[in-house]
């Protein structure tokens, strides 16, 4: 494998950063993950603007233009032969002897891209048996909308559920809300047919994914409110599902061990899931 260390590509076992990097001393930095399917990129554009958006958030320095960096992106997935997987890419601060203030004026950011393939099938037979998720309360700070490295939280809260045999956890704010999932957003079919999801002004990541899904859904007329809901009206609902770049939509068949609906997954994640890539943006490697 092949990684993209700050104008360099490097292989893989070799490619580092230095230990005074902001991003290793204080996570001060952001990142993307994008999907490939079948050599094409998925939804490149939005996943770009959002992270223009993260590094303007946090006065950070844009690492190269947007038109060289799509160059450096497709690079890297030719270098790997990726034709199905992902790329990671995260831009972080920069290099300079530990000091909480911003470094000087100049420091440049460390930009690094890595690129693997992933074997669509365990994908597949996630879709077709669903997840378990244990929710858990909401414990991170409140610009979870800018996309940091800054991750423990969600480390721990996923290790938890892998430890209670489930694979995911959802995130409960104090009154009682989902916000989202460790690397995903939440949806809900409420009983009356309504495709629910929590707006993306507070609390959440605006997942990339969530933003297409919302237009796949209109292109198939299901209904939509973009509201807050309930743990309860998420134990109640006909399904459960959860969006994020790498899963499309994976539906959930259990929460804290009460099973949702039937317990098998539902048609509407898998029609919106059918419909993704129709209405996504795909961008040739
Ligand atoms: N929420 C969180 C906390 C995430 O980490 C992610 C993705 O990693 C998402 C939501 C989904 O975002 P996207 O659809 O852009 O992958």
């Amino acid at each position: 494998r092949i990684a993209y260390v700050n104008g360099r590509y490097l292989p893989h076992s070799d490619a580092a950063i230095h230990i005074e990097d902001r991003g290793f001393q204080f996570a001060d930095g952001v990142y993307e993950v994008c999907e490939v399917r079948d050599g094409l990129i998925i939804d490149l554009t939005r996943h770009l603007d959002r992270l223009d958006r993260s590094l303007r958030e946090l006065r950070m320095a844009s690492p190269m233009a947007r038109e060289p960096l799509k160059l450096v992106i497709r690079e890297v997935l030719r270098r790997n032969r990726v034709r199905n997987g992902l790329f990671y890419l995260q831009v972080t601060r920069g290099v300079a002897r530990r000091d909480h203030y911003f470094p000087a004026a100049g420091t440049s950011p460390t930009l690094t891209i890595t690129a693997k393939s992933v074997d669509p099938q365990p994908a597949r037979a996630r879709y077709e048996t669903g997840i378990k998720v244990i929710t858990v309360p909401e414990n991170r700070w409140d610009r979870v909308d800018i996309k940091t490295v800054g991750l423990l939280p969600n480390v721990l809260v996923k290790q938890q559920a892998k430890d209670a045999g489930a694979q995911d956890a959802i995130f409960v704010d104090a009154a009682g809300k989902v916000t989202e999932a460790a690397s995903s957003n939440v949806w809900i079919v409420s009983a009356d047919g309504v495709l629910v999801t929590r707006p993306a002004e507070h609390g959440i990541l605006r997942g990339v994914t969530r933003t297409t899904v919302l237009e796949v859904a209109a292109s198939l007329s299901v209904p939509v409110e973009e509201r807050e809901f309930t743990v309860e009206e998420m134990l109640a609902a006909r399904e459960v599902f959860l969006t994020s770049a790498t899963g499309s939509c994976v539906p959930v068949v259990a929460v804290d061990g009460r099973t949702i609906a039937n317990g098998h997954p539902g048609s509407v994640a898998a029609a919106l899931r059918g419909a993704f890539l129709h209405i996504a943006e795909k961008t040739p490697i």
